[in-house]
């Protein structure tokens, strides 16, 4: 058994002072049964905990490292720009590079908006969909995760649309009465739900916190048109997807413009950064040039600004950067899949160019029943069997493995044949 004796005491420790002693949930690695890993350090494809231990890391800090820890260019980009100050609280030039590069990127971005996190992002692109239309109520799907305020964290009751109760204390009913959930891949959940009062449907155009989960064309499409033909504002949530599917994400390859699109993760190169955009006419409504309020003592943080341009530049510079991706999530996936087989096991894979999930379930995954499905006492075995074999994955069955370039060959092969020992102990059980 791996020695994580440190990682065990700090984390007795932290729950005395830090809720869970975790600064967000997941981290605790709850759901799959065991206690975190506490990191000293990472570099490249690799985090070291304070016990010592090496690990393959493949939750590349939930995605935004597209590069890896600690990318050469990105480091000293950020030791260049700190020589300046570490925050101005007046504007600066890098603010407007990188609201430059966004709506390059996204044309349905005319203009966009920095923020702190995805949370705010998604947050404050509901408010302005409201007030642009002057409607209350905004649709959501099943399944979908679009951070922690109040009016999206709803799930909706037992097989109806109508009655909601919050996933969470604190929310009061009244809070979540104009969020209507719907069923992601299914249009005529939404055909249902839509009447005069909609102002928005928020989606994440790849669902990426249920693990993987593409959508249909035909749902994109016909959501498209729908939601055109009503006056409802789409937003598209691209805060995993946004620079990680393609340069233009998923807006670019299922060619559909959306009306608003919120984005975080990559955009901060790893520092604490949202933004959200749409055409000028919306944007327009955001303070101080309209009536929405919304601000940010730390937004458009200098610091943030210039990894994340780095990283975009980055990414712009070598669009080799996501067949590389797409191709180890490939032989991932072949090499799972073989495994599987091989073990006489049958699990489900979702992979999406390089969005991948493994569930443990033997049905189809296309809709969130199907998510449910999956056997989590299962995942919590395979995580802890990987972990022990220097392999750090998503302590959660329900989120997506993230690929990141400082990924080998070679990390790849070990990946797979760590996959099939943890699948055949599994199966020896
Ligand atoms: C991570 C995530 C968010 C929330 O972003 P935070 O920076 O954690 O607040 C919103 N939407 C999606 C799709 C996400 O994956």
């Amino acid at each position: 058994m791996m020695n994580r004796e440190l990682s065990l005491s700090t984390f007795e420790h932290a729950k005395k002072i830090i809720p869970g002693g975790v600064n967000s949930p997941v981290r605790a690695f709850g759901s799959v049964d065991t206690f975190p890993i506490f990191v000293q350090k990472a570099n490249g494809a690799y985090i070291y905990d304070v016990d010592g231990n090496k690990y393959l890391d493949y939750i590349s800090s939930w995605g935004p490292l597209i590069f890896g820890h600690n990318d050469e260019d990105i480091k000293s980009e950020f030791i260049k720009a700190i020589e300046n100050g570490i925050t101005y609280g007046v504007p600066s030039y890098v603010e407007v590079e990188m609201a430059q590069m966004i709506t390059d990127a996204y044309p349905a971005c005319e203009m966009v908006r920095m923020v702190n996190s995805g949370t705010e992002a998604t947050m404050s692109a509901i408010r302005v969909a409201r007030g642009y239309t002057g409607k209350k109520k905004i649709i959501k799907f099943e399944g979908c995760y679009h951070g922690h305020s109040d009016s999206l964290l709803v799930k909706s009751g037992s097989g109806t649309l109508t009655f909601n109760t919050p996933t969470s204390l604190g929310v009061p009913d009244e809070f979540i009465k104009n969020t209507v959930v719907c069923r992601y891949n299914d249009i005529n959940s939404i055909i249902d739900a839509i009447d005069d009062d909609i102002a928005a449907v928020i989606i994440e155009p790849v669902a990426g916190n249920m693990g993987v989960v593409a959508p249909s064309e035909n749902f994109m499409k016909e959501l498209r048109k729908i939601t055109r033909q009503k006056n409802i504002i789409l937003i598209f949530d691209e805060v995993i997807t946004g620079f990680r599917l393609s340069y233009g994400g998923a807006s670019q390859i299922f060619n559909i413009e959306p009306d608003m699109v919120c984005f975080g993760k990559i955009i901060g190169g790893g520092l604490p950064v949202g933004a959200y955009g749409g055409h000028k006419d919306i944007m327009g409504m955001v303070s101080p040039l309209g009536k929405v309020y919304q601000a940010g003592t730390l937004s458009g943080n200098p610091l943030a600004m210039s990894i994340g341009i780095k990283t975009l530049q980055k990414l712009k510079d070598n669009p080799k950067v996501y067949e590389d991706l797409e191709q180890k999530a490939i032989k991932l996936e072949k090499g799972f899949k073989e495994n599987i087989k091989r073990l006489n096991l049958d699990f489900k894979i979702n992979r999406f160019h390089s969005m991948m999930s493994l569930f443990f379930t033997q049905k189809e995954v296309n809709y969130y029943e199907d998510v449910q499905t999956s056997d989590v006492k299962l995942y919590a075995k395979y995580f802890k069997s990987m972990l022990e074999q220097n392999i750090l994955i998503p302590p959660a069955q329900f989120e997506a493995i993230f690929f990141n370039t400082a990924m080998s060959e070679e990390d790849i092969k070990y990946t797979i044949k760590a996959n099939y020992n943890a699948l055949e102990m599994i199966n020896a059980q």
